[in-house]
């Protein structure tokens, strides 16, 4: 089973890119910020509590976002393996991820970081935010929020991943199109 995580500040275009991979390896895309923002417009519970962090920029707390993502690992018994989209966003979720996939004789095959300079990424947001609507991408304030979220919290992310020798980094600036070529390139090198 391949199951990558791609990686990544808020704005580096891994929504784009892994609707591209998860075709390209048959994987199955499983973001987040995507199963949260459907619970938000259903206004379920969990959908209530993510809004009020994600509104302001913060991470969902780590138990919640941890139990979420396993249910919906576990509704795809089918699958050739994951993407994982805007996971794991602190070290306790990567440490739960590799608990979980070790209960099932799996483990995250790679982690492939997409990089891309901070001045871009607000640019990019701000852009995103004439045509996705999200709340979180329109406020300045919030931007910087989730940018600072991101170094603190995730950016350490990586270094557990590299400590295990699973770490790709590819240059996240460029066309579409050339980003994904570079990703491709990445991917194949662990297959
Ligand atoms: P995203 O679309 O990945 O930028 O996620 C949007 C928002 O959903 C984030 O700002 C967080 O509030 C929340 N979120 C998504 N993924 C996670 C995660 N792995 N851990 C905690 N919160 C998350």
């Amino acid at each position: 089973m391949l199951h990558l995580i791609l990686f990544g500040p808020p704005g580096a275009g891994k929504g784009t890119q892994a609707a591209f991979l998860s075709e390209q390896y048959q994987l199955i895309h499983l973001s987040t910020g995507d199963v949260f923002r459907y619970h938000m417009k259903e206004g379920t519970e969990l959908g209530q509590l993510a809004r009020s962090y994600a509104d302001k920029g913060e991470l969902v707390p780590d138990e919640v976002t941890v139990r979420m993502l396993r249910e919906e690992v576990e509704k795809r018994n089918d699958a050739k393996g994951f993407i994982f989209d805007g996971f794991p966003r602190t070290v306790a979720q990567a440490v739960a991820l590799d608990a979980f996939l070790a209960e099932r004789n799996e483990s995250v095959s790679a982690l492939v970081a997409m990089e891309v300079p901070e001045e871009e990424l607000k640019e990019r947001l701000i852009k995103r935010a004439e045509s996705s609507g999200r709340v979180d991408d329109a406020d300045p304030e919030i931007i910087a929020n989730r940018l600072r979220v991101y170094r603190e919290e995730t950016a350490p992310v990586q270094t557990h991943y590299e400590r295990l020798g699973r770490y790709r980094g590819i240059d996240g600036v460029g066309s579409i199109s050339e980003i994904t070529q570079r990703l491709v390139e990445a991917v194949d090198q662990i297959k």
